[in-house]
């Protein structure tokens, strides 16, 4: 049996559309935990769902300061190979769609277009007024959180504001959502990197693509429940087993 890149490259270069989805495993590589990482940073607080944050100070207050706490996770993190082989597989045309489980941002750092990658659950840096929808760089709402503000509200309307990322009981957005369903629907070839394929509805789409007849594989550290309806299981790092799929198919990883 040839090594897993190269089985992997190999169905890559039959592809005709091939739908990349990716969950918090791509990003490990870059520093940042994914959920399920022991003593992780994650499983430190209970999450504040989004009911809770609409109904009670407390619960804004907590979020905020789970949120502080947060921040440093994702400043400064710089993209690692698994995301650049993506970015390469678009500039090779072989790539219809990155839809992402990730809210860091990193597919688009590492060169995806903006409108490749279909983000589920919305983006970390950005911070909304739920009332208005005036938007901030998250940075500038955590600098007034820093100061003491317990929690910030809108400098247009007064209303709350809160990071652009879906929390939990808060609906997913529904145009990424039907663009994800649309790309996975018409795919013949689905990759899920890194992801535990458990967070519903974003995990049903490995099914959707498998039930209208694309082929399935699985990168991830770990196994997962579709393993066994996948064409092709690779258990391992997804940065370098991209990185050698890469070569395979002839090309190159230098960030542009
Ligand atoms: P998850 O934590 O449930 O699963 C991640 C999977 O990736 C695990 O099965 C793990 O074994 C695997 N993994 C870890 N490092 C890997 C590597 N280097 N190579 C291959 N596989 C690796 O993540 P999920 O399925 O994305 O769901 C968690 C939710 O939390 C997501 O919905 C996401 O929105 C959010 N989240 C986002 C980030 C981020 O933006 N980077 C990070 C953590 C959590
Ligand atoms: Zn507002």
């Amino acid at each position: 049996m040839a090594e897993a890149s190269v089985q992997l490259a190999e169905l890559i270069g039959q592809a005709r559309s091939l739908v990349a989805f990716t969950g918090a495993g791509v990003s490990t590589e870059s520093g940042i935990p994914d959920f399920r990482s022991p003593g992780g940073l994650w499983s430190r607080y209970r999450p504040v769902t989004f009911q809770e944050f609409l109904a009670s100070h407390e619960a804004r207050v907590s979020y905020w300061s789970r949120y502080l706490d947060m921040h440093p996770v994702f400043s400064g993190v710089q993209p690692n190979p698994g995301h650049y082989a993506l970015a390469e597989l678009e500039r090779q045309g072989r790539l219809t769609a990155v839809i992402t489980q990730n809210v860091d941002g990193l597919h688009q750092a590492a060169g995806s277009s903006e409108d490749k990658v279909i983000e589920l659950h919305g983006r970390v840096d950005v911070t909304r007024c739920l009332d208005c929808g005036y938007t901030l760089r998250t940075n500038e709402v955590i600098e007034r959180v820093q100061a003491g503000v317990e929690v910030p509200v809108c400098d247009r309307c007064g209303g709350w504001f809160k990071p652009a990322t879906i929390s939990f009981g808060q609906s997913l957005p529904a145009e990424a959502l039907d663009r994800a369903i649309e790309v996975s629907t018409a795919s013949d070839l689905f990759l899920a990197i890194g992801s535990s394929l458990t967070v519903h509805p974003a995990a049903a789409l490995p099914g959707l693509a498998l039930r209208h007849g694309a082929r399935l594989v699985i990168l991830n550290a770990m196994p997962t429940d579709y393993d066994q309806n996948a064409h092709l299981v690779i258990q391992g790092r997804s940065g370098s087993i991209l990185a050698d799929t890469i070569k395979h198919l002839g090309g190159s990883l230098t960030p542009h």
